[in-house]
């Protein structure tokens, strides 16, 4: 049986994968002929919105999933007459923008961060007002690892400031602005959810997660010291968010944790970075039970395998040399076959054992290593 995917990325290469030994084959549809899943599964070029190359991923295809959410939802729309599409496209939207996601999750009784959003050039002016500074402006759609992001600091509060904001986002190319509350978090957190075909619903251990440059360096499960109600408050409420959205699959959700207050961030209607440790940390891991959830099949286990702890480290713009990395005990590696570039995920290093401070001890001499000459890694330097 053949998977379709839209996004030929490393989450599509990382769901093959995971795909393979349970018999699978798939296919992604990525506009970049070098997408790295080509590598793990079959790659058709095309515009996500080309109606040939929808065409060409369909063939001979029952079932078609997604690796990133900004996919255009009339594309969506028309792979649903031709293949079975999950999750529904209905979830897609609500993942695009980030109004709809605050929204939901006010809907289902959770906190976000105060907001605002901006149409135009006067709006964003009086939402800036209404919100405070400091704060951060973001585009409603088509944001992603910190890009289309522009904080807000107190000594910045000035016309020009915010006119440079509007400018540099393109609120009109991107949906509109939204301005939020900056949080002043103790931590950031994600919980990480699959629900099958039949409702049945399955939920790993609450992850936190370390940003840089609005970049996921570190993700570590379970948290570390998070109190159980919040771990609770955590998992009840991607149960919720998943059944209300009638959802198939991963569905990841991006949480601030301040005192003992849960504020929610963002959805990713999708397996996400901050899962990436399941797949040696947990019995078994995101893209597999994405892959279970989306066929109709049992979901697997989320325990963490062994009763043991994860951390997992991105590696990012640059590879370390390989020799040095692969010398560390304990150390699982992942390379996505990508040539570095700055800020690009390239890679990431996940290490499970029992014992936390050991544990972290191990992923944080990843940071340490130099950086690899080109074409140590036998590809594009
Ligand atoms: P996002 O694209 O919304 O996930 O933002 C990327 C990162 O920027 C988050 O993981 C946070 O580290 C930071 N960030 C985003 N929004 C806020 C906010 N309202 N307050 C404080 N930090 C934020």
């Amino acid at each position: 049986m053949v998977v379709g995917i839209l996004g030929g990325g490393q989450l599509a290469r990382m769901l093959a994968l995971a795909g393979l030994p349970l018999g699978l084959r798939f296919r992604c549809l990525d506009p970049a002929p070098d997408a790295v899943a080509g590598h793990t599964a079959e790659l058709v070029v095309g515009a996500y919105d080309d109606p040939q190359a929808l065409r060409l991923l369909v063939r001979g295809v029952r079932l078609v999933t997604f690796e990133f959410e900004n996919v255009p939802v009339a594309a969506a729309d028309w792979l649903q007459e031709h293949a079975l599409v999950a999750p529904a496209p209905t979830a897609l939207a609500v993942g695009q923008d980030r109004l709809r996601e605050k929204q939901l999750f006010r809907s289902l009784g959770m906190s976000v961060p105060e907001f605002r959003t901006a149409d135009t050039r006067e709006q964003l002016h009086a939402a800036v007002a209404a919100v405070g500074v400091p704060c951060v402006v973001k585009t409603r759609r088509l944001g992603y690892d910190g890009r289309g992001q522009v904080r807000l600091h107190p000594q910045e509060r000035t016309d020009a400031a915010i006119d440079a904001a509007w400018q540099r986002l393109d609120g009109p190319g991107n949906g509109g602005l939204i301005v939020e509350q900056f949080v002043a978090f103790d931590r950031e957190l994600s919980v990480i959810g699959a629900r099958g075909r039949d409702g049945s619903i399955a939920v790993y251990p609450l992850v936190e997660n370390e940003h840089a440059g609005g970049i996921l360096r570190r993700s570590r499960a379970p948290a570390p010291d998070v109190p159980g109600k919040v771990a609770r408050a955590a998992d009840e409420f991607v149960r919720a968010a998943l059944e209300h959205l009638d959802y198939t699959g991963v569905l990841t959700i991006e949480l601030f944790l301040r005192g003992e207050t849960l504020l929610a961030n963002e959805m990713a209607p999708r397996v996400h970075n901050s899962g990436h440790w399941t797949i040696e940390g947990s019995v078994c891991s995101q893209f597999e039970n994405h892959l279970r959830a989306v066929l109709g099949l049992p979901l697997g286990d989320t325990e963490m395998a062994g009763g043991q702890v994860a951390t997992m480290v991105n590696l990012i713009g640059e590879l370390p040399v390989r020799s040095r990395l692969l010398a560390l005990r304990g150390l699982h590696v992942h390379a996505y076959g990508k040539s570095p570039r700055e800020g690009r995920k390239l890679g990431h290093a996940t290490v499970v054992g029992t014992d936390r401070t050991a544990v972290d001890a191990i992923a944080a001499e990843v940071a340490l290593l130099p950086a690899a000459q080109p074409g140590d890694w036998g590809f594009a330097g």
